[in-house]
């Protein structure tokens, strides 16, 4: 049975491996595989997990309708779930109160363990704050509706501290793995949740996928520690070495990595000195592998051809360290978030004025070039 942790904040227990519902196996016609993703539901149930995470907009809402018809089997109060309310798509309390009521029927419950909003940000937060959205929860936790209230982030630190400190929330979710210790709230946001006694929920902990295949080179210390070990499991190690991280949220897609999982999380294992220092190594090798040391100072910018010479950059350098091609794509090519068409490299008419400003003397001009290629290549080979 995988190990549980105390949320003393709200005398809970809670498997430290929690269920993401967001990438349940699918079919050829991109439907959830009921048949494959209720298995591995009943067996992380039958392994001690009990934190199950979905939201509104996962598997386009069918992730709500499949948790829900899931765990129904089960007793309610044997395990929690998690869902969220998606801030973005809310111009008033009554469409809140819609789509909250959409979700109880989708999910078929009569009430939601731990609600959290969705994707708090600067922008989303602005919106929760003017239209009343946490009354409006608190509402709902009166009603009986929510036990639990918290959010889930991506943005910077100020925005994330200025979010915390708001409300005395129950909890919250951020993203955090050993390699993104400085980004969204990183090391610094994890320390304040601690200082505040905020629970924490991780997702991310494998970083979407990058930290579960590393390059050969790059794992090189963590093999010679523990042949055996897979990548995926010193990622979920190193997140669930941390005291106030309570659940850590894996989005499994096939029972291997459930299986994967549940060994690392039963008779937890805290990293060690040895093995602190091993993903160390680890870190520095992921460093070595960046395209250019851009480090988004932003000095060059605004390029008089509109181009976004850090956004350009950023997307290269992932790919170059973690040789991962859908996030890669995806950054070029594949959302909102994508660097617009606009802004990308090929827009440069090699004016120059930008290298006289890079305090690291980035060859940026032929830098672009490089980017262009290799990214249109990638998102060519990704869509094949
Ligand atoms: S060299 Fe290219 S990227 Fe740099 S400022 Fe000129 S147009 Fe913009
Ligand atoms: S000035 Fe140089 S390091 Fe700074 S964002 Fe521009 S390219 Fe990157």
């Amino acid at each position: 049975m995988v190990d549980k942790r105390h949320w003393d904040k709200l005398n809970l227990d809670i498997s430290i491996l929690g269920f993401g519902c967001m990438r349940f196996p699918v079919k050829e016609n991109g439907e959830i595989d009921e048949e494959k993703a209720e298995a591995m539901i009943d067996k992380a149930y039958a392994n001690g997990v009990n934190y199950y995470d979905t939201a509104y907009f996962y598997h386009n809402g069918a992730s709500e309708v499949a948790v829900g018809k899931f765990l129904s089997k089960y007793p309610r109060e044997s395990y929690y779930l998690a869902t969220k309310l998606p801030v973005m798509l809310l111009d008033s309390l009554d469409k809140a109160q819609e789509i909250f009521d959409e979700q109880m029927k989708r999910l078929g419950l009569d009430y939601i363990d731990f609600y959290l909003l969705h994707g708090l940000n600067k922008h989303t937060f602005d919106i929760t704050k003017n239209l009343g959205v946490i009354d409006f929860c608190e509402k709902l936790r009166k009603e009986g509706r929510i036990r639990y209230l918290g959010f889930s982030f991506h943005d910077s630190y100020d925005v994330f501290e200025e979010i915390l400190r708001h409300y005395n929330w129950d909890f919250c979710q951020i993203q955090l793995n050993y390699m993104d210790i400085d980004e969204q709230a990183g090391m610094k946001g994890y320390e304040l949740t601690k200082s505040l006694d905020i629970p924490l929920v991780i997702m991310e902990p494998a970083k979407g996928g990058s930290l579960s295949v590393l390059p050969e080179e790059v794992s090189a210390p963590l093999t010679k520690l523990d042949p055996a070990g897979s990548d995926t499991s010193w990622a979920m190690r190193w997140i669930g070495s941390l005291d106030n991280v309570k659940v850590v949220l894996s989005g499994m897609t096939e029972m291997a990595h459930l299986d994967d999982n549940l060994k690392t999380f039963t008779d937890f294992r805290p990293l060690s000195a040895e093995e602190q220092s091993a993903i160390e190594e680890v870190r520095a090798a992921f460093s070595r592998r960046v395209k250019n040391g851009c480090t988004a100072c932003r000095y060059c910018m605004p390029c008089p051809a509109g181009v976004d010479i850090p956004g350009n950059f950023m997307i290269w350098n992932k790919y170059g360290m973690y040789g991962n091609k859908r996030d890669a794509a995806f950054g070029w090519t594949g959302g909102p978030f994508a660097v617009k068409d606009e802004a990308k490299a090929k827009n440069c008419i090699e004016c120059g004025v930008c290298e006289d400003k890079c305090p690291q003397n980035l060859p940026i001009r032929e830098d672009l070039k490089k980017v262009q290629k290799e990214l249109d290549e990638v998102a060519a080979s990704f869509k094949r």
